[in-house]
C-alpha cells in the first residue's frame, strides 16, 4: 500500500474537519475509515493520526502510544515528558479545554511534516470531551505526553500544524535534530 499520508502544503490539512453525526459514526463507512487510520498510524509509525492527514476532512482522530521500549527513550526520559502507554482509541467531534496554565517544552514532529521537528510548548494538562467509535461520549482528563498528543491531533481537526506553535529557531531535520539537538534534550522526535 503507497503511503496515503498528505504532507504539509496540502490544502485539507488547513481545512478545519466538519463534524460527525451519529449516523455516520455507525456507519460501514467510518467505521471502515477507522480501521485503516489505525493500521497507517501504525506502519507510520506514529502516536496518533487525525483524518485530515489521510485526505478527511472529519472531525476524527485515533491515537495510541505504547512508550516503553519502542520510542527508544530511557525509562529516565520517558519519566521527564510524563509518557506513559495510551491503549488504542477512537475521538470523534473532539472539544479540547486546557487544564490550568502550566505549558511544558519538547521536540515534536509531524507525521504531514515529514523529516522534520521543533520545539512546542504544549498545555500540561487538558480536558478532552469527544464522542467514541460507537458514538458515545467520552471526557478524558489527561496530562504530561498524552495531553500533548491530544493536543496535537485535535489542532489537525481544526487546521492546525504544530508548525504554528513552535519556537520557529528550533526547526530542524530530523538529522540536524540527533547531531546537534540531542545533546541538549534526549527527545527523539515523535510524529503524530
Ligand atoms: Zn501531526
Amino acid at each position: 500500500m503507497p503511503n496515503p499520508i498528505v504532507q504539509t502544503g496540502h490544502p485539507v490539512l488547513r481545512a478545519e474537519a466538519r463534524e460527525l453525526t451519529q449516523d455516520e459514526i455507525k456507519s460501514a463507512e467510518i467505521q471502515e475509515l477507522i480501521e485503516i487510520m489505525r493500521e497507517v498510524m501504525r506502519a507510520a509509525p506514529g502516536v496518533g493520526l487525525a483524518a485530515p492527514q489521510i485526505g478527511e476532512s472529519i472531525k476524527l482522530t485515533v491515537i495510541e502510544d505504547e512508550a516503553g521500549e519502542k520510542t527508544k527513550m530511557s525509562s529516565e526520559e520517558l519519566n521527564l515528558r510524563e509518557r506513559y502507554p495510551v491503549p488504542f482509541h477512537v475521538l470523534i467531534n473532539p472539544i479540547l479545554t486546557p487544564v490550568g496554565d502550566e505549558k511544558v517544552d519538547f521536540f515534536e514532529g509531524c507525521l504531514s511534516v515529514q523529516g522534520f521537528a521543533a520545539n512546542v510548548a504544549r498545555y500540561k494538562k487538558v480536558n478532552v470531551k469527544a464522542l467514541n467509535e460507537k458514538g458515545e461520549e467520552v471526557s478524558i482528563d489527561a496530562k504530561g505526553w498524552y495531553a500533548r498528543i491530544l493536543q496535537h491531533e485535535i489542532d489537525h481537526l481544526n487546521g492546525i500544524l504544530y508548525i504554528d506553535r513552535m519556537y520557529s529557531t528550533t526547526f530542524t531535520t530530523v538529522e540536524n535534530k540527533v547531531r546537534f539537538w540531542d545533546s541538549l534534550d534526549q527527545a527523539k522526535p515523535l510524529s503524530q
